[in-house]
């Protein structure tokens, strides 16, 4: 399990309440209920600091930052699986029509849980 994954929609939620103050790092990993180091690794993801040479957290620009990030990705899938948003779950995809669609193959099928139309791109 991946506890990077598990923890940003939560930072992401939490980010919106920052301040428009400048935060050390330890304080910010405590608004955002993380770790300093699940910080430093917002960091290499592109998190800016105050400044260039800076430790310092800008409140305001930290919640803009998290705001801009897309949201968590579902699970990767298999060849042959695809997301159901009825079931919000990964699916079997069975007996999978293919067709185009703006120009993308995607394989269209039912999902085996709901019978919704599931689909997915394919290269
Ligand atoms: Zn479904």
């Amino acid at each position: 399990m991946n506890s990077q994954e598990m923890s940003f929609p939560s930072a992401r939620k939490r980010a919106r309440g920052l301040l428009d103050m400048l935060y050390t790092p330890s304080e910010l990993a405590q608004e955002l209920g993380v770790t300093t180091a699940q910080l430093e690794t917002y960091q290499t993801q592109g998190l800016p600091t105050y400044a260039a040479d800076s430790h310092w957290f800008h409140g305001a620009t930290v919640a803009a930052w998290f705001a801009a990030q897309p949201k968590a990705k579902p699970k990767r899938m298999g060849e042959g699986q695809a997301y159901c948003v009825k079931c919000k779950c990964v699916v079997e995809l069975h007996q999978p029509t293919v067709t185009r669609k703006y120009g993308v193959k995607m394989l269209v099928a039912s999902c085996p849980h709901c019978g919704a139309q599931v689909q997915r791109g394919v290269r």
